[in-house]
């Protein structure tokens, strides 16, 4: 009846009494879990357990609490749960849906069957059947188990909720928004689900009839996290812009507009033509990105969805990512970032969004690298170490490295399989290769079949060649990491003791070692720093290029380089060396002005436009030299109007300023 707060007291009184049976314990549990409160759920369910070691009923709750974070013990609980009672319908039923989030349907519709063979209103067991038949395309067998739901109880919204959330698992959001309202509409007062119709309705980029549905969810108790702060993104949504023309639409903070724009809309549009290109295809409607500051406001739109979903996330035509200012310099490469999601929507348009997670994330890894050999795919420690310990996937089974990790570095070792899985197709077969691939999955063909028909080989066969492949080009660093290890530390040691002649004589070895790593700690930076302690520009310089080669990305040892570039009478390079900072964090004065100076210098006037107007959105202290500089560029480009304005607006913070006087009355003929 929604009375929770009565509720809960009346399970406080019970469970207090002597001999209170563990199964009291458990469905106070539920309560908490149903009321979005999983630590309180996991503490009585584990209690119960404790009172109580086989009980069926308190594992379907572990497994439910453990789902909500895509934790792979919620299958170990689910499986434990139908062990202990093997005729516990509900255990079966969890245990199916688990099964079907997990890319395993097969399994999913064996536990669902097991289900109805128990009981006839397994109603979630029917509605697993539908979604698992509507993953497989069998649109007409969904309806049937739809419409046997709909014989028992006609108005059971969670049926169709059941649908929309392994669609929406399955990021086809369009259907999963149809199945929500199908939802809402059998069970009116389904609240969960009308709540996740407006967070999906807010994916595709809509505002107000989502405001609607989740302030009616919230009302009515549906006072979830999720429910809660995408309420609080559509109110910061007021902070937004949006910029709009025929193919894109932008939505930036207002605060940081004019700084990005120019960077996001040039890349967006030259992301579009690419891919245009590339995949053959032109894309149906304009694609909206989405930049956020706050970090917390862009994690709404990845809640209760799997994986990483830590930079950016695409549905359909709807891209939202992190903005660089809301990260620390360095972790982030908003190109990279944006290139990678933007391969999303075109591959997720040209299969209707049939398209496996292994197979457009490593579609989209590979396109970063593609897009800039510096983006290309990170042969992180992590991956090493899997793939040292083997625990790379079959590609048949690649899928299931996304959603229950196995160990916690999976999803992102998955990505790098799934890049490196792409990389090699492209090399092997050639980039038509892969497009076939993409055509392929859109006729509905699975991984098995996409593989025969695109590159005549079985997945085994594929998996046997693309090992060896992988070895060729890591096995090397793969074998040397337990001794790069040993060398960076003791490198480290060395480094900091100040021996800049001993980090010198023994860099270059542990780069050796294993020459894809750039983060923290690496050796190329001791390596270039010691050089310069000794005065050896130009072998600093050489480090630093290789680093950035390699993907390295600190701000600081990016500067350092084009500082280094410079001085050593290499001003294009300098100027592409503080480019790349663009891409990575854009949000630096200092970086505008010299990098405005380098292309003013080497005749890029449009360039010198963009960096010097960049520096002014960064709204310096010294005004008048930042519009002095705009003019300059503008003048340069030939552009007097513009030029006169700045210079205006120059003489308007410091109306004494000589060189912009001195600029104006040259503007003015005199
Ligand atoms: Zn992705």
């Amino acid at each position: 009846m929604g009375q929770w707060e009565d509720a809960k007291r009346e399970f406080e009184e019970a469970i207090a009494r002597p001999g209170a049976p563990a199964l009291w314990r458990v469905r106070y549990g539920r309560l908490f879990h149903e009321r979005f409160n999983n630590v309180e759920a996991e503490k009585l369910l584990k209690e119960a357990l404790q009172q109580e070691t086989a009980n069926a009923q308190a594992y379907v709750g572990l497994a439910l609490v453990s789902a909500d974070g895509f934790d792979e013990k919620a299958t170990q609980y689910a499986a434990k749960a139908v062990e202990v009672d093997p005729k516990l319908v509900e255990a079966h039923e969890v245990f199916a849906n688990l099964q079907l989030e997990d890319a395993k349907p097969d399994a999913a519709v064996k536990e669902a069957d097991a289900a109805i063979a128990l009981s006839p209103d397994a109603l979630d067991a029917m509605a697993i059947r539908a979604a698992a038949a509507m993953l497989a395309d069998k649109k007409a067998e969904a309806e049937a188990w739809l419409k046997k739901i709909a014989a028992v109880n006609p108005a059971y919204g969670e049926g169709y909720a059941i649908v929309a959330r392994h669609l929406v698992l399955n990021r086809r959001y369009p259907e999963g928004v149809e199945y929500y309202r199908k939802a809402v509409a059998a069970e009116p007062q389904l609240w969960s689900a009308r709540s996740q119709l407006g967070i999906n309705l807010m994916r595709m980029g809509e505002e107000e009839e989502p405001r609607k549905l989740l302030e009616e969810a919230y009302n009515n108790g549906q006072t979830d996290v999720a429910t809660a702060n995408s309420l609080a993104l559509l109110d910061s949504l007021k902070n937004f812009e949006t910029i709009k023309d025929d193919t894109t639409v932008l939505r930036l903070d207002k605060k940081e507009t004019e700084l990005l724009k120019p960077y996001l809309s040039e890349q967006l549009h030259l992301a579009i033509a690419t891919y245009s290109k590339k995949y053959k295809m032109s894309l149906k409607g304009p694609v909206q990105l989405e930049v956020y500051p706050n970090h917390e406001d862009f994690a709404v739109r990845t809640m209760g969805m799997p994986g990483l979903g830590a930079l950016g996330v695409t549905f359909g035509n709807v891209v939202a990512m992190d903005s660089p200012s809301g990260r620390r310099p360095g972790d982030f490469n908003w190109g990279a970032t944006m290139w990678h999601e933007m391969s999303h929507v075109f591959i997720l348009s040209a299969t209707d969004f049939r398209v496996p997670r292994w197979f457009t994330e490593g579609l989209a890894v590979h396109e970063e690298g593609q897009a800039n050999p510096m983006w290309a795919n990170r042969l992180t420690p992590e991956v090493v170490v899997a793939i040292r310990d083997k625990k790379l996937l079959p590609v048949a089974q690649l899928d299931q490295g996304f959603i229950f990790p196995k160990y916690p570095e999976q999803v992102l070792v998955s990505y790098y399989q799934g890049g490196e899985i792409c990389d090699y197709i492209a090399e092997k077969w050639g980039n038509d290769a892969l497009l076939g691939m993409v055509k392929s999955f859109a006729e509905r063909k699975t991984t098995a079949e996409v593989m025969q028909v695109n590159l005549h080989v079985s997945p085994d066969e594929f998996d046997k060649g693309f090992m060896a492949w992988l070895d060729g080009r890591v096995g090397a660093t793969v074998a040397n990491f337990d001794s790069w290890r040993q060398q960076l530390k003791a490198l480290v040691a060395t480094a900091a003791g100040g021996d800049n002649d001993k980090t010198i004589s023994m860099a270059p070895a542990v780069v050796k070692l294993y020459p894809e790593y750039v983060g923290d700690a690496n050796a190329y930076e001791f390596l270039a720093t010691a050089q310069l302690a000794k005065g050896d520009k130009a072998g600093a310089a050489a480090t630093l290029t290789e680093f950035t080669k390699r993907g390295g990305e600190s701000p600081a040892a990016l500067k350092k380089l084009a500082s280094l570039q410079e001085e050593l009478g290499h001003p294009a390079e300098a100027a592409a060396t503080l480019n790349e900072l663009n891409f990575i964090y854009p949000e630096d004065e200092e970086l505008h002005r010299r990098l405005g100076a380098l292309w003013l210098a080497q005749g890029n006037k449009q360039g010198a436009i963009r960096e010097y107007s960049a520096a002014l959105a960064m709204k310096p202290l010294d005004m008048a030299q930042a519009q002095f500089d705009v003019a300059r560029a503008y003048l340069a480009a030939g552009d007097k109007g513009k030029a006169e304005e700045s210079v205006l607006a120059s003489l308007e913070a410091a109306p004494g300023f000589k060189p912009a006087q001195k600029l104006l009355l040259e503007l003015e003929g005199k």
